[in-house]
């Protein structure tokens, strides 16, 4: 038996199983069969970076062990994987013993897991609380990455240790010296008026990588022909372990200190105070931390960032992975009273969010045609339960998606559902293979009733139904083009999209404005009064801006925001129709792509016809004032052709209504802070997009200062 088909039986017997009330024969059996795999894990998590199962159904396993240890004590083996930190280290690197051993965190799952630890710390510390005293918890994010202590002596960086066991670590100074975010050199003092930094300092803190530099990083080794990482994690993990640090040097690699270790000399007396200390020391310390006397104020702090912490726009969006929320006793005299257990501290736990990824089997892969004729394949997989949602189907994106993860139907595969998004294939567990997985190709002709045939156009990653007549395509379309960025058309969503276009009702978008009562009652579940409700909601859809008329069109490359643009240099869909790709280009924002898409799109005669039958069956097709551009002679110089990025809550506008001024002044706002940044406008409660552009040197404005400029 595989390490993988071991666990899915231990599943199983956890799935109908009460550990805690077992007979301790049974307890022990299990118990045996836990430790094995939950070592084995273990290892290929931490000493091989390559784990073959999500770390929920890991700590799923690691709480089952628990739970029997703890109903019988006699099963307590002081080298059971519950009593241990990390993995060995790695023999190929240099062995640092730690002064102190840095410790794993033990783990809270729900809002009654962290009173529960709240209140064994009161009880902890209760000779040392007066009546009714509250001791504060700070909070801060748990950053997804790895464990580095960074010795710092005379202000230089010494030497930079992994966690390792807790005990020993590995000597990856070489590596984190290419980490730029990490100083090499201190300054003497915090502030002026601090007190001089010690003679040896060690920071503890995690390596992490960014999302999106992750799957830049991703994209290049993919081109390159070499293994992919399975998350950023694994990515960071495996580049500082990297023996040659001019590998690590290539990778985007950044750090957050969140403590500090074994230091000689005088340091702030609590949490909070030490990592503002850090902070004015030059260390990256991550924005989102909190300090609270009232327990209920941490939990609503938890699930503040379970909510938020997929985001990927707004002011709480992070660009990189968090799996939890770490919560420790603030007072440095308290930790030192509460102590530690044998792997972790008392004084600290860690909220886990929700589980977002499991294993489960690739049943087959199917194709999905979208609105433009965009062949997505998709897959079916064995139903899985991923942080409460049933999960059936993922999406594998494109072609070389699948190849180059060389997923196969038949695989075990990791698939992830993150917030709104729709659930992807993630990578295959290769060590689960049997030999019976097949590789897939993607098929010659459209699963449509047509079966047209699929091309795949040079510099485009999708494939495409290119029958105009494709009935799936159509499908796609209308629903796209009565959607709430487009028409708008209330009613008329996926079933009807279907329905229509079946009955015969509808097979052009402007067949939908000729449309009667008496078209619709025969429909199934049509009465007279929804009938009537969905005439009166495509009557209502004749009057919409023109720009959401040009993006419901459904012409490849043309999303809302091009769209917008497109309308903004065209006064009506007459005029567009005459375009030249020049003329398109030479729009703000409008690449080669968009423009020749929209003049391909205009070419054809039968889309020509489409958009006169919609002018005159008395849909808008004119540029509305709303969105006619203020002459460029009367646009500010000031914001004219700068970026922006906007960050945190400004205190009078909305981000959006900031957004809108800025571009109808002719400046851009940008979601990231890039080499092409002119301005960060930062309200309340910036993210790191603030450390950026200081980083950067990028001139950062209020929102008063944004006014002044849109005025000047
Ligand atoms: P942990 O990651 O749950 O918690 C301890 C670590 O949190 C610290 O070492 C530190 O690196 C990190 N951390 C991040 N932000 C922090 C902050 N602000 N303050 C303090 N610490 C912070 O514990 P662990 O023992 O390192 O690992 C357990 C994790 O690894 C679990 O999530 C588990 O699922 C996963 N795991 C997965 C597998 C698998 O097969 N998928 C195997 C083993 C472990």
């Amino acid at each position: 038996m595989t390490l993988v088909d071991d666990t899915r039986a231990l599943q199983r017997v956890l799935r109908k199983t009460d550990v805690a009330a077992l007979p301790l024969d049974d307890a022990e059996n299990l118990a045996d069969r836990l430790r094995e795999v939950v070592r084995a894990h273990a290892r290929r998590y931490y000493v091989q970076d390559a784990p073959v199962i999500s770390d929920a159904e890991y700590d799923q396993l690691f709480q089952a062990l628990q739970q029997l240890e703890a109903a019988h004590p006699s099963l307590r083996h002081p080298d059971s994987p519950t009593h241990r930190v990390g993995g060995e280290p790695l023999d190929r690197f240099e062995k640092v013993r730690h002064r102190e051993p840095m410790l794993s965190l033990s783990n809270a799952f729900d809002a009654d897991d962290v009173r529960a630890w709240y209140d064994r710390c009161l009880r902890g510390l209760a000779d040392r609380l007066d009546e009714g005293e509250r001791p504060a918890v700070t909070v801060e994010l748990k950053i997804d990455g790895v464990a580095v202590a960074v010795t710092y002596e005379e202000g230089r960086m010494r030497v930079a240790a992994t966690r390792g066991d807790g005990e020993v670590g590995e000597n990856v100074t070489r590596n984190v010296r290419t980490i730029h975010s990490i100083p090499l050199r201190l300054p003497a003092r915090a502030t002026d008026d601090a007190p001089m930094v010690p003679e040896r300092l060690e920071v503890r803190g995690e390596v992490y990588m960014r999302e999106s530099e992750f799957d830049a990083l991703n994209a290049r080794l993919g081109e390159a022909e070499e293994k992919l990482f399975a998350n950023p994690r694994n990515a960071a993990a495996g580049s500082l372990r990297q023996l040659d640090p001019s590998v690590t040097a290539q990778r985007p690699l950044r750090f957050f200190a969140y403590g500090i270790g074994p230091t000689t000399g005088s340091l702030p007396s609590s949490q909070f105070e030490q990592l503002q200390w850090l902070r004015r020391l030059g260390l990256p310390v991550n924005d989102h931390v909190e300090r609270f006397d009232d327990i209920e104020a941490v939990i609503a702090f938890c699930e503040h960032w379970t909510a938020h912490r997929d985001d990927t726009a707004g002011e709480w969006a992070l660009d990189y992975e968090i799996d939890g929320v770490v919560l420790k006793i603030d007072d440095l005299a308290f930790q030192d009273a509460l102590g530690a257990i044998s792997n972790a501290p008392r004084w600290a736990v860690a909220y886990k969010f929700p589980a977002r990824e499991a294993t489960t089997r690739l049943n087959d892969i199917f194709i999905n045609v979208g609105r433009t004729g965009a062949v997505k394949p998709e897959a079916a997989l064995e139903p899985v339960e991923i942080g409460g949602v049933t999960v059936s189907q993922a999406t594998l994106h494109n072609e070389d998606y699948i190849l180059q993860r060389d997923i196969r139907i038949g695989d075990t595969v990791v698939v992830k559902r993150a917030g709104d998004v729709i659930p992807q294939v993630i990578k295959p567990v290769v060590e689960a293979r049997t030999g019976d997985e097949q590789p897939w190709a993607m098929p010659a002709h459209c699963p449509c009733s047509v079966h047209s045939e699929l091309v795949r156009l040079p510099e485009e990653a999708d494939y495409y139904c290119v029958d105009a007549e494709c009935p799936t395509q159509f499908k796609r379309l209308l629903e796209h083009f009565a959607s709430r960025g487009a028409m708008d058309i209330e009613g008329l969503g996926e079933k009807l999209a279907r329905a229509l276009p079946e009955a015969g009702l509808v097979e052009h978008l402007p067949d939908l404005y000729r449309l009667t009562e008496d078209d619709l009652v025969h429909l199934d579940g049509f009465a007279e009064k929804r009938a009537q409700n969905l005439l009166a909601a495509i009557d209502a859809s004749r009057s919409r801006p023109l720009s959401r008329l040009l993006f419901g069109l459904g012409i490849r490359h043309v999303g809302q925001d091009a769209a917008e643009r497109i309308v903004g240099a065209f006064a009506s869909l007459a005029a567009l129709a005459e375009a030249t790709v020049e003329d398109l280009e030479a729009i703000d924002g409008i690449g080669p792509i968009t423009a020749e898409s929209v003049v391909d799109w205009f070419r054809l005669e039968d889309n020509r016809h489409i958009v006169e039958q919609l002018r005159d069956l008395g849909v808008n097709t004119e540029r509305t004032e709303a969105e006619t551009p203020p002459a460029p002679e009367e646009a500010p110089s000031a914001v004219l052709d700068k970026t922006f990025v906007l960050t945190g809550s400004l205190p009078s506008m909305t981000r959006s209504e900031a957004k809108r001024r800025i571009k109808q002044a002719g400046g851009t706002v940008t979601s990231s802070v890039s080499g092409n940044t002119d301005y960060l406008v930062a309200g309340e409660n910036p993210g790191s997009k603030f450390d950026d552009a200081q980083e950067r040197g990028i001139p950062i404005l209020s929102e008063d200062d944004l006014l002044a400029l849109l005025d000047a």
